[in-house]
This record gives structure tokens, C-alpha cells and sequence, in this order.
């Protein structure tokens, strides 16, 4: 038997999990996936409210989102996505990238923002032209905040601009995020190809975009998809893993759960104690999603809003999923999360009627929070890689080494890495 083709068990059924299995399966690699929720998607999945399926958090996508484009080609669900060119609107600003080639989108983009006085316009033309002339890379990783006072980006810029794109891409609060990935993300997004920069809309619940589709794909392609399967540890036998909980045996294993979740599923392979301590030394950082469901859609101009500068929500009309569906989404920890729920949404119904004139009737109202949505991306995190150094054993997820916070795309190059990886392996 072609060493490449032994089977493979997958540890975690979230888009990482997921973007692996399909690439293996698609491969012929017979695969089976373990999920110990009852359903797929992790921290990307569908929730059922009463009938009306929603997301467990708004997400949001890129252009840049190559990996998982593909994914959803594959899988045949990218008439579920609406893209446009980016557009950041927020009360006093607004910023609309025009369908020019890069990088002249970016100049006008900024040349016509509305809200920037013309020095404001500069400063922001300035930061981005000395990134690129270094590539956007930093010789050495320091707070975003750090990194936008040295180049003297004013107050206005920073709570219009910068500070939104960072909460949002890396949900970590500036003054502790990587100046490093903020960078990598300003890259791949505002300085990248024209598309690149486009904002991508789920139009269907999450569940409708992977993992439904992945299951079936997976299904018909002979692998096992097994729900509410915990596996509690791994263990090394004769040259093969036991995984415990299921107690199946298995030639080659990829873990992909949380990456909370890797102390315990490893603690009987010393071999990954340097991956262990990595992740020990995480923290995590929360999203809050406000779900409201009013009689009829509210008027808005674009279909996601700011609703104030740096950490304030982002609107966005989910009118897809039923009419009069709006979810406001705010990143990161901060004082909000303290707030009764009622005064919060109360607060965030002002915000939103600010924005987009008198609200209609709010028939119902539910809050999600996500207390471990990502980790803290913070300066010189060290990450595990995919390849681990025991034979047969791979890490994907969203926190394995690479260019990204946190993120779908993040995950999914995760995945396709470790299926790559197994693929490319001769014995
Ligand atoms: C509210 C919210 C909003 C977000 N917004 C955005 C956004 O706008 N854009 C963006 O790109 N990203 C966003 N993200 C981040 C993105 O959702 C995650 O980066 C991505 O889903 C992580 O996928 P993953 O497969 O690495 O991990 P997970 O999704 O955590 O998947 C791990 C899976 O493993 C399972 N599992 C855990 N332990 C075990 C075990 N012992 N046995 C079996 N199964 C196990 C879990 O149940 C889970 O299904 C957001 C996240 C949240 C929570």
C-alpha cells in the first residue's frame, strides 16, 4: 500500500479540521474526524434562535481569503458569499477603495476618504509607503500602538482607521496587538491586489458555507464524520496512536481542536512538551455578537456599518437569514463585557438608530458571547508548526506558525498545510 494513502484521524471538526479532511479525502486518503460537539464548524458554526439559524459570531471575510475561497469552491458554496470593494464606514469617516488597479485604489481610496483632513491623508500615504519599502516587515515585533506613535499617525487616523482594522483582523486591543501581523494584515489586504482588499459577506449561515457541505463531501468520498466524539488523549502504541475516548487506533493523527484543548490531548507524548508550554503561555480574547430581530429591515446604506471609532460594533443587516436581522459584533475585551446585556443592547439600539434613522419594532434580542474566540495576538508569540517531531502526528488550527492572527483563512492554510504535509510523505 502507497505509505501516503494509510489512513488518517482527524481531532476536531472546525474549519482547520475540516479544510484538512477535505483536502486528504479529495486525495482518496481515507479519512474519519472526530468532533465532540454535535456539530461541525467550532468557533465558525451555526445556532439555532427560535427557527432562524444564525452565526455563533458575525464573521467577515477577504478578498485575501485564498485558501478558504478555494475551500468553498470546491465545496460548491461560493454562490453563498457576496463581495464587494472595501468600503469602512464609521460615523465622521468613510473610506471606499474604488476599482482601480492596486496600487492606485489605495491612493484614491484614501485621497477621496471622507472625515481625513489632508495632513490626516498624508500621514496614512506615508506609514503605508514606508511598510512597503521594507516589505512590511519589522526587524523587530513591538505593540501596533508602538508602532503608529513612532510614525506619528494622529489621533483621528489611528481611532478612524488603524485601530478598527486591527481590533477587527487581529481581536486584540492596540495597545498589546503584534505591530508585526497588523503589518502582514495591511499587506495582504489594503496593499495587496485590488481584489484582495474586497470585503467578502457570508449571505447563509455559517454551517451552509463548510460544514455541511464538507460533511457531505466527506461522506461521499468514503470518510467517517463521528459528532459528539470526545477523544481524551492520545497515546502511542507500536508505532501507531490510540486515540482515547473513541479507542480507535490510528497510523496517522491530525489534532485540530482549540488549541485550550492540546495540554490534555497530549499530556501522555513528552516529545511535544516544547509545543505544550507554547500554548501554555496563550491568552485569549473574547467577541461579542448582539443579535436583534426587528419587524422589518432596518434602512441600511451598506450592508456593514461602524458604529463609533476603535472598538465600538460593527453593524451588519443579516437580512439573508430573515428579514429585519441585524448582528452587531464587537472585538476584543474591554469594558462593555462587564455591562448587564439589557443596558448593553439598549446602548447599542442608540448606536444603531444614530447611524440608520428610526429603528422599526425589536421583536427579540440574544447576546453571544464567545469568552475564547481567539488568541491574544500579541507581539513574538511563538507558534507550533504543522509537522510535529513525532512521526505520524501534525497540529492544524488556527494558532499553528503563520502569517495570521486568529482567522477562517488562518485555519483553512492550516489545514491544507497539514494535509500537504501527510500527502507529500513517502513512507
Ligand atoms: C465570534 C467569533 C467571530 C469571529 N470573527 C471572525 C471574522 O470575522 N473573520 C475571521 O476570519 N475569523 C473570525 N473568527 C475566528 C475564526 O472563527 C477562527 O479562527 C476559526 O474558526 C478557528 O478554526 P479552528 O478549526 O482552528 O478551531 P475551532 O473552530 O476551535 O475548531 C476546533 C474543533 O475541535 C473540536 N474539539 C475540541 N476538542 C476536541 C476533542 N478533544 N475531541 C474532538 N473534538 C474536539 C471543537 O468542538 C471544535 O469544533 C471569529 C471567531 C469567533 C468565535
Amino acid at each position: 500500500m502507497d505509505a501516503r494513502m494509510k489512513p488518517v484521524a482527524i481531532v476536531g471538526g472546525g474549519w482547520a479540521g475540516l479544510a484538512c479532511a477535505v483536502e486528504l479525502a479529495n486525495a482518496g486518503v481515507p479519512v474519519t474526524l472526530f468532533e465532540s460537539a454535535k456539530q461541525l464548524g467550532g468557533r465558525a458554526r451555526r445556532v439555532d434562535w427560535n427557527g432562524i439559524p444564525l452565526d455563533n459570531g458575525q464573521h467577515l471575510m477577504l478578498g485575501a481569503y485564498r485558501e478558504t475561497l478555494r475551500l468553498l469552491d470546491r465545496l460548491g458554496t461560493t454562490n453563498l458569499l457576496e463581495r464587494r470593494p472595501l468600503e469602512l464606514i464609521v460615523p465622521g469617516f468613510r473610506l471606499r477603495l474604488p476599482r482601480l488597479p492596486a496600487p492606485l485604489n489605495l491612493a484614491v481610496g484614501l485621497l477621496l476618504a471622507e472625515g481625513l483632513g489632508f495632513k490626516d491623508k498624508l500621514a496614512a500615504a506615508r506609514f503605508m509607503n514606508i511598510l512597503k519599502d521594507c516589505a512590511f516587515r519589522l526587524s523587530a515585533d513591538e505593540p501596533a500602538s508602538s508602532l503608529l506613535q513612532r510614525h506619528h499617525q494622529p489621533a483621528m487616523l489611528v481611532d478612524k482607521l488603524w485601530a478598527p482594522i486591527c481590533i477587527a483582523a487581529l481581536n486584540t486591543p492596540l495597545d498589546q496587538a503584534s505591530a508585526q501581523v497588523f503589518c502582514n494584515v495591511l499587506r495582504d489586504s489594503l496593499a495587496g491586489e485590488r481584489a484582495d482588499s474586497d470585503l467578502v459577506m457570508n449571505r447563509a449561515d455559517l454551517g451552509r458555507l463548510v460544514p455541511d457541505a464538507a460533511q457531505a463531501f466527506l461522506v461521499q468520498r468514503g470518510s467517517q464524520v463521528c459528532l459528539a466524539s470526545k477523544v481524551e488523549r492520545l497515546e502511542r502504541r507500536a508505532g501507531a496512536f490510540i486515540l482515547a475516548g473513541p479507542n480507535i487506533e490510528a497510523p496517522r493523527v491530525v489534532l485540530a481542536p482549540h488549541p485550550a484543548r492540546l495540554p490534555d490531548l497530549l499530556m501522555d507524548i513528552p516529545e511535544m512538551s516544547t509545543a505544550v508550554r507554547q500554548i501554555s503561555t496563550y491568552t485569549w480574547q473574547p467577541i461579542l455578537t448582539l443579535w436583534l430581530r426587528f419587524s422589518s429591515p432596518p434602512a441600511f446604506s451598506f450592508p456593514m456599518l461602524g458604529l463609533g471609532g476603535s472598538q465600538a460594533p460593527w453593524a451588519f443587516e443579516r437580512n439573508n437569514l430573515s428579514p429585519g436581522l441585524v448582528a452587531l459584533v464587537v472585538s476584543a475585551e474591554g469594558p462593555h463585557l462587564a455591562k448587564p446585556a439589557e443596558e448593553l443592547k439598549d446602548e447599542y439600539l442608540g448606536l444603531l438608530a444614530a447611524r440608520v434613522g428610526p429603528l422599526p419594532t425589536l421583536l427579540d434580542w440574544k447576546t453571544i458571547v464567545e469568552k475564547r474566540a481567539t488568541f491574544a495576538c500579541v507581539p513574538r508569540m511563538a507558534r507550533p508548526d504543522n509537522a510535529t517531531p513525532v512521526p505520524g502526528l501534525y497540529l492544524a488550527g488556527d494558532y499553528t506558525a503563520g502569517d495570521y492572527p486568529a482567522t477562517l483563512e488562518g485555519a483553512v492554510r492550516s489545514g491544507v498545510k497539514c494535509a500537504r504535509l501527510i500527502l507529500d510523505k513517502k513512507t
